[in-house]
């Protein structure tokens, strides 16, 4: 179930979906899914699927990791990136191999503490974990190339494009019952503004627990 084969198979999915980078169609065969979500569902790791990880949320599907990911490398090289909804990892752990740091913010406390033990036990030491909300982004770590949430809130917080680097990129899906994919890009006069694609993610909540 977590062969080489099964998962050259999801590979080849994300490429009949349209992922086109290289880079991101590698990582996503080198990332061991299984390891993020529990055992007793492990044997669904790669199918193309979000799944439950407690707490009422889910790992994102690699189809919107790999997408994500793809979005954020068009902009160029990844110095610093922040994430929103570390939930199991597995989105931090794929943008640790494509960043020089990725800065990583999870509201339930309880997702946190195996999402770090997962990087420790992977030696991912690039990643720096906050527990907190994470609507108003991390100042003292900005600016950041890229910026990416996997929880969708009603409107764009203003902190994440005021964390934006010049010519960094922000990725987020917007809206409560319909969703959209944005890709916000800060240019030196401004932001340009893309809609990418319909999309379901659990919703951005204030406050932590
Ligand atoms: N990329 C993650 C997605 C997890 S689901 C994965 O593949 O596992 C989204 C996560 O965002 C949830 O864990 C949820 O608790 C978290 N979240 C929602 N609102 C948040 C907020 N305001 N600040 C930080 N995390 C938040």
């Amino acid at each position: 179930m977590t062969s080489r084969r099964t998962r050259a198979r999801l590979v080849e999915l994300l490429r009949a979906q349209g992922i086109r980078s290289g880079v991101v169609l590698d990582i996503m065969q080198d990332v061991p899914r299984h390891l993020f979500i529990d055992e007793a569902l492990a044997s669904r790791a790669y199918e193309n699927t979000a799944l439950p990880i407690g707490f009422g949320q889910t790992i994102s599907s690699p189809y919107i990791v790999a997408r994500m990911t793809e979005v954020l490398l068009q902009r160029g090289p990844l110095g610093r990136v922040l994430e929103i909804g570390t939930g199991s990892g597995y989105q931090t752990a794929i943008l640790a191999r494509v960043a020089e740091s990725v800065y990583t913010i999870e509201r339930i406390e309880a997702l946190l503490t195996r999402a770090r033990w997962r990087f420790h036990k992977m030696h991912l030491r690039n990643i720096t974990t906050r527990h907190g909300d994470g609507s108003a982004g991390w100042l003292e770590a900005a600016p950041f190339d890229g910026i990416i949430a996997a929880a969708s809130p009603a409107e764009i917080p203003a902190s994440f494009l005021e964390q934006l680097a010049i010519g960094g990129r922000l990725v987020m899906p917007i809206g409560v019952d319909a969703q959209r994919l944005l890709s916000i890009t800060r240019s030196e006069d401004g932001y340009i503004q893309e809609e990418l694609e319909a999309v379901s993610f659990v919703p951005m909540l204030s406050g932590d627990r």
